[in-house]
């Protein structure tokens, strides 16, 4: 077919090579946290490498320009599984032992079929051979990672491997039964859709990779917003986001919402006598066991330093307060820091408030709960106090 032209498709099959291996490169260099990617970089230059030398076949010597460069397409291929199964920290070792062996082989077999027997056939049909096993590997693979979530589009990469199969497999057909070919690049329609597949995989590989990669630091990027490294749980900012639509959505629907500021009592006690890393243990220790006794639908988080916030929908003052003494008697409970020190015990002091009012909104609920806790501070510490309008 006129249309498909093997010199182009190999030109634009080079091009594409060398650009998806500088963008892969330089993801590489920014996101070093990923794997794989040095190797897909690599891999698509070791494929465009492959094509200039099958590009040069009439200038350099056969050894190179048939040898040297289908082992360099080979091998740019198998890099380029192998650094998606790096990505996505599947095991490689037996991928890596199995290419290797092909390559030699295909190596002795190129060496036989162009100077002992010379046949264009074999060859494509050794070289086809092989693209069909590793494709085949690579697409069950693709597909078999796909439950871990470490890959998006596995079903457009996991196809496109599938389809590249397909192809080489008809090519190999369509060479094994048509007549004897005496040069690759004036070959029919059937070796030029095989470079197009090549070209899929690629577009496929690099975009399925670097789309996870970016789909990954956005997850890892909300849970830094989210999430207070040293406890695990809510932060201040998350908090604030809970208590505002918490607060609405109990003013659309009637229902109380308490809300509950806990304090360590004399941390700073703590930090001078054990040192700040047994400080640090002890509030890991503090919310989980808040953590251990919440209900599901309830918002905790660390506020700031030893401060702690705890959102409960559809709750009333008493059950409130009832559950502010359950908490404040597990967290009087000793051993805190087993490591720092066999007796150490903590205390907390807790404010509570309620929506008593539908005018109220999310941070005067906050500002009520910290009078309450001031009170609690004020009246000795380790106990609960509820923010009343007549004792404030
Ligand atoms: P009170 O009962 O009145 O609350 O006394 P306090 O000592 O708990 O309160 P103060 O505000 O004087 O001290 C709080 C201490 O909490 C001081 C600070 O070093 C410590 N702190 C805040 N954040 C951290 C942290 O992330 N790790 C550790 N180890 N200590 C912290
Ligand atoms: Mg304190
Ligand atoms: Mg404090």
């Amino acid at each position: 077919m006129e249309g498909l032209d093997i010199r182009t498709l190999a030109l634009t099959t080079l091009l594409l090579g060398l650009f998806l291996g500088v963008g892969s490169l330089v993801f590489a260099r920014i996101h070093s946290s990923f794997y794989g990617f040095k190797a897909l970089g690599y891999s698509y230059f070791l494929i465009a490498f492959g094509f200039i030398l099958l590009g040069l076949r009439q200038y350099i010597p056969d050894f190179l320009s048939i040898i040297v460069a289908n082992l360099a397409v080979v091998a740019g291929f198998s890099l380029l599984v192998l650094g998606i199964l790096k990505f996505v920290k599947c095991e490689q070792q037996a991928f890596k032992s199995t290419a290797t062996a092909l390559l030699c082989a295909m190596a002795l077999a190129f060496v036989y079929y162009t100077y002992y027997q010379t046949s264009v056939n074999a060859r494509i049909i050794i070289i086809s051979a092989i693209i069909v096993g590793i494709s085949v590997y690579a697409s069950f693979k693709v597909l078999t990672t796909q439950s871990q979530g470490a890959l998006t589009f596995t079903h457009f990469l996991s196809f496109s491997f599938l389809y590249c199969a397909l192809i080489f497999l008809l090519r190999i057909y369509f060479v094994y039964t048509g007549p004897p070919l005496d040069d690759f690049m004036n070959a029919g329609i059937v070796h030029a859709f095989a470079l197009i597949a090549l070209q899929l995989v690629a577009i496929t590989s690099c975009f399925s990779l670097t789309i996870s990669a970016s789909q990954q630091l956005a997850k890892k990027l909300a849970i830094q917003a989210t999430i207070d490294s040293l406890t695990n749980i809510y932060n201040r900012r998350a908090f604030d986001e809970f208590a505002r639509k918490g607060v609405l959505r109990a003013q659309r629907e009637r229902t109380p919402i308490s809300l509950i500021i806990m304090d360590i009592d004399l941390f700073k006690e703590v930090n001078d006598s054990y040192g700040h890393q047994v400080g640090d243990k002890v509030l890991q220790e503090f919310s989980l066991r808040l953590r251990n006794s919440l209900r599901q639908y309830d918002i905790l988080a660390r506020y700031g330093g030893e401060e702690f916030t705890l959102l409960l929908p559809n709750t009333n003052t008493v059950t409130a307060e009832i559950i502010a003494e359950k908490l404040r008697d597990t967290i009087a409970q000793p051993v805190f820091c087993p490591e720092g020190s066999a007796e150490l015990s903590v205390t907390a002091s807790f404010g509570v408030a309620t929506n008593y009012d539908k005018y109220i909104d999310w941070q005067q609920l906050i500002s009520l709960a910290d009078k309450a806790l001031y009170h609690a501070k004020e009246s000795g510490r380790n106990c609960v106090k509820l923010y009343t309008a007549e004792a404030h």
